[in-house]
């Protein structure tokens, strides 16, 4: 564990999730934030497959913010195709200093000082932001669904995810996972694109979406693809294309019977207006986002420009998944598996039941307790 609340001064000492420490009256002394992190590496219940690569485990970083007795837990987690690793996001926030801040309400501070630390490292970023909107939620006692306004009750179903095995008993077991869930989301663009779906219609016709991965590289075979999806009872398409192929994409959407949804093409607040020329949709990421703050931001503005909206996550711990459930109210579709796929989480937060996201009652903050 190392501590950055002095600036450069860096100690170390275990992390502790099963201290609560918590103080139960909303009250703020004066004292100053301090912000503490540890890698953690998530071991994955399966090997997972996506268009460009297969993994077993993913790197994270756990973070905690520590003020008067509040604590507040954060996360970030960093697949390797988005290039922060560990050792970038360690080396983030061995530079923050949160002690400066005299007021933890001032998000929009604190974010711009951030963003001055070192451009990119939103993975990084998220976790502070994660851990802050922890904090406050819990130093006013209320979750975050709640302070924006948001209904729980109209949280979407989430989809979980399935790809392709060519071990058929491996793959007939995946299918058969998904028996909970009321929407499938299927990873496509590694061949055996048809022949995966059609094995999930012979188990169920629960609607399906499906993920390209950026794995279509031809728009003609795409928009025949989207034909041949829209006869199956697909919900959306997302990332069909490589994100370069903006133009095509735009061509694709002016053909395709199902909405088509940004994800690797789209990071921040910025991306969303460009998204709109050639999407239908996008999918916001706490890990591209750099947290809540920005992800209810993109939110907003996708939904003011009659745009789709859709949340997502990494393979990440209870912790960054309740955190964007907490946004979920908001969305048309919710995509928060993440914790579902690893062995070793480290929260208790967001419950699916009976398909759909449900946010922890009664919890302050982003709604998570560390298991002891
Ligand atoms: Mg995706």
């Amino acid at each position: 564990m190392r501590t950055t609340a002095l600036g450069a001064a860096i100690a170390v000492a275990p992390i502790s999730f099963s201290a609560f420490g918590e103080a139960t009256k909303a009250t703020v002394k004066g004292g100053r934030m301090r912000l503490s992190f540890e890698p953690y590496e998530l071991k994955l219940r399966h090997a997972f497959n996506l268009a460009r690569n297969k993994r077993t485990t993913t790197p994270g970083v756990q973070v905690r913010i520590d003020l008067d007795g509040f604590t507040g837990y954060g996360e970030a987690s960093m697949p390797p195709y988005l290039g922060e690793n560990v050792a970038s996001v360690t080396e983030f926030l061995s530079k923050v200093d949160l002690s400066q801040f005299a007021d933890p309400f001032r998000i929009k501070d604190i974010h711009e000082y951030l963003e001055r630390i070192a451009p990119n490292n939103r993975a990084a970023k998220a976790s502070v932001d994660i851990a802050l909107h922890d904090l406050l939620g819990k130093i006013m006692g209320q979750p975050w669904y709640k302070i924006w306004g948001l209904n729980p009750d109209k949280t979407p179903n989430t989809s979980y995810t399935i790809s392709w095995n060519d071990d058929p008993a491996e793959l007939q077991r995946e299918i058969e996972e998904c028996a909970p869930f009321k929407v499938i989301k299927i990873k496509m663009g590694v061949g055996h694109d048809k022949e995966l779906v059609e094995a999930f219609r012979r188990f169920s016709d629960v609607p399906i979406c499906v993920d390209a991965n950026q794995g279509w590289t031809d728009k003609n075979q795409a928009v025949e693809m989207c034909n041949w999806l829209a006869e199956r009872n697909c919900l959306f398409v997302e990332q069909p294309m490589p994100k370069e192929m903006i133009d095509e994409t735009a061509w694709v959407r002016d053909r395709s019977p199902l909405p088509l949804i940004a994800d690797e093409f789209l990071q921040r607040l910025p991306d969303v207006r460009r998204a709109a020329g050639a999407y239908d949709g996008i999918n916001i990421k706490l890990m591209k986002s750099t947290g809540m703050h920005e992800a209810h931001q993109m939110a907003e503005l996708a939904r003011a420009l009659g745009m789709k909206v859709m949340i997502g996550c990494m393979t990440e711990t209870s912790c960054a998944v309740t955190a964007a459930a907490q946004l979920s109210p908001l969305v048309d579709w919710a995509d928060l598996d993440g914790n579902l796929l690893i062995a070793n989480d480290i929260f208790d937060g967001i419950k699916i039941v009976d398909g759909k996201v449900t946010i922890p009652a009664d919890r302050p903050g982003i709604g998570v307790v560390p298991l002891g």
